[in-house]
C-alpha cells in the first residue's frame, strides 16, 4: 500500500483535480489518498473564526457567501454529467447549511475546529464524486474514524494504527482509498485538527500506521531545494536525503514539508517521496534512512528570531544555572532553539515571541538580560562525519564579511547553525549557494 498525499494548490482548481485523478490511477497499486482542502479554503476558514470571536456576524456570513459561490463554480466547472452536479450541489448545500448555522449560535473553540474540517470533508467528497463519475472505483474512509490526538494533543499512533487496519479490514474489496487530512477527533472524541499545514502529518501517520511501502507528498515545487528559490535564483532540487537532514530542513523554512511529518515514517524506516503534481515524471526528493554522501546538502534561513542572552557571574563554576534559566522558558511553554554558552553567559534563541516581555522580566532576576531581535538562523544541512576536515573553515570562508552573532555545531552531525541579523540574510544565502554549491 502507498500513501499519496495532495496539497491545497494540487486540488484548488478543477484542472488540477482532474490532473490528481489521472496521477492516483496511473497504476493499480492499492493506495490511500490524503487530500487537503481547495487552496485557500482553510485559511478563510479561520478568517470566519476570526469575525465569529468578534461577533461580527454581518462580516462572517459575507465570507461565508463568497466562499459558497466559489465552490459551486469549481463542481460546475468540474463536474460534466447531471447526476454528479447534483449530488456535489448536496454537499455543499450541507456544509454550508452547518456554517450558517453557528452564526446563529454562540462561538467556542470547540466550534472553531469543527469549522476549521470543512474543508478537508468538503474536498474529498467533492474528489469521490468526481471519481465516480469518471467510472474509477474509490472508498471514501473518513479520517474522523481512525486519526486521533491524546490529551497532549499528540497523535496517538498505537491507537490510529489499530482503527485504520479495521477500517481497512472492512473494505478488503477495495483498493483505491481517499480520505482527509488534517482532521482527527481529540481524546474527548471531538473534532480536532493536527494544525496548520498539519495534512502531511496526516500522511505520514497513516503511512506509519499500516506500514506503507511509501509516503508521496504531492505539491507543486519538485522535491527539496538546496537553498531558498525565493531569494536565490539558481537553486536545484535534493534528490536524496536522509530522515535526519530533512527534519533539520523541515524546521528550518523550507516550507514544502511540514517538520512534524518527519518522525512517524523515520520511526518504521518508510521512505517519503516529495513530488510535483505540475511535473509528475519529476525525481523530486526521496527521503529515506540511507544518506549517500557525507556532504553539505543545503542551506535554509528562519526568520522572526529574537536572541536572548544572560549574564552572570555567578554562573561561574555554579551547576543549576542553566536549569533556572531553562524553566523560565517551561514556565511560558516558549521552544528554545539555539543555545551558545561561555563561563559567565549564555545566548538563546526563540521563535515564538509571545511571553518574550514576561520571560526577559524574570530572566533579569538571574542576570543581566540583552535581547536582540529581527535575527535569521543560517541553518547549513548535511552529514558532517567529524572525521571530514575543513567544513566549517569552508563555511567561515564564504561568510567571512558578515556579522555572526552565534554559532552552534556539534549538536548533531547533520546541521550547522549561525545566527545573523536578517539583514544580512539574503548575502549570506547567496554567498553559500556561490560556494558551496557552485551554483
Ligand atoms: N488545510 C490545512 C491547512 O491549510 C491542512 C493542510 O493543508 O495541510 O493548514
Ligand atoms: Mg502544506
Amino acid at each position: 500500500m502507498r500513501v499519496l498525499k495532495f496539497g491545497g494548490t494540487s486540488v484548488g482548481q478543477p484542472g488540477r483535480m482532474r490532473q490528481v485523478a489521472e496521477l492516483i490511477t496511473r497504476n493499480n497499486e492499492p493506495k490511500i489518498v490524503v487530500l487537503s482542502a481547495l487552496s485557500g479554503t482553510t485559511n478563510t476558514l479561520e478568517s470566519i473564526c476570526g469575525s465569529l470571536a468578534d461577533n461580527k456576524k454581518e462580516e462572517a456570513l459575507q465570507v461565508i457567501t463568497d466562499l459558497r459561490s466559489r465552490y459551486t463554480s469549481f463542481i460546475d466547472e468540474l463536474l460534466s454529467n447531471e447526476d454528479s452536479k447534483n449530488k456535489a450541489i448536496e454537499i455543499i448545500d450541507e456544509h454550508f447549511e452547518f456554517l450558517n448555522i453557528i452564526l446563529k449560535i454562540s462561538f467556542n473553540e470547540a466550534l472553531k475546529k469543527d469549522i476549521l474540517a470543512q474543508g478537508e470533508l468538503l474536498s474529498t467528497k467533492i474528489f469521490s464524486i468526481y471519481l465516480e463519475q469518471q467510472g474509477i472505483e474509490a472508498k471514501l474512509l473518513s479520517a474522523l474514524d481512525f486519526m486521533c490526538i491524546n490529551e497532549s494533543d499528540e497523535p496517538d499512533l498505537g491507537s490510529i494504527s489499530d482503527k485504520l487496519k479495521k477500517v481497512l479490514e472492512s473494505n478488503q474489496d477495495n483498493h483505491l482509498f481517499i480520505t482527509q487530512g488534517y482532521i482527527c477527533r481529540n481524546h474527548r472524541g471531538e473534532i480536532d485538527n493536527l494544525k496548520r499545514g498539519g495534512s502531511d502529518y496526516s500522511a505520514s501517520l497513516i503511512g506509519a500506521a499500516i506500514e506503507a511501502e511509501e509516503v508521496q507528498i504531492w505539491t507543486d515545487i519538485d522535491g527539496m531545494h538546496n537553498n531558498d528559490p525565493r531569494i536565490v535564483d539558481t537553486t536545484v532540487p535534493i534528490s536524496e536525503l536522509s530522515f535526519d537532514e530533512a527534519a533539520e530542513l523541515a524546521y528550518f523554512g523550507a516550507k514544502i514539508l511540514h517538520p512534524a511529518s518527519i518522525w512517524p515514517t523515520q520511526k518504521h524506516g518508510i521512505p517519503v517521496r516529495l513530488l510535483n503534481t505540475m511535473e509528475p515524471e519529476a525525481k523530486g526528493t526521496l527521503i529515506s534512512k540511507s544518506t549517500i554522501s557525507n556532504d553539505i546538502k543545503a542551506v535554509a534561513a528562519k526568520d522572526g528570531i529574537t536572541a536572548i542572552k544572560v549574564k552572570s557571574s555567578r554562573m561561574l563554576l555554579a551547576y543549576g544555572f542553566l536549569t533556572t534559566i531553562f524553566e523560565v522558558f517551561e514556565r511560558f511553554k516558549t521552544p528554545i532553539d539555539m543555545i551558545t554558552t561561555s563561563e559567565v553567559a549564555v545566548s538563546l534563541t526563540i521563535d515564538d515571541k509571545t511571553h518574550v516581555l514576561k520571560i526577559v522580566e524574570e530572566l533579569e532576576s538571574i542576570g543581566q538580560v540583552e535581547v536582540d531581535g529581527n535575527q535569521s538562523i543560517i541553518c547549513i544541512v548535511g552529514n558532517f562525519v567529524a572525521e571530514k576536515k575543513g567544513i566549517v573553515n569552508n563555511i567561515f570562508e564564504v561568510l567571512k564579511n558578515i556579522p555572526i552573532r552565534m554559532i552552534s555545531y556539534g549538536g548533531s552531525r547533520h546541521n550547522i547553525s549561525l545566527l545573523v541579523d536578517s539583514y544580512y540574510k539574503e548575502d549570506a544565502l547567496k554567498a553559500l549557494n556561490k560556494h558551496l554549491f557552485k551554483l
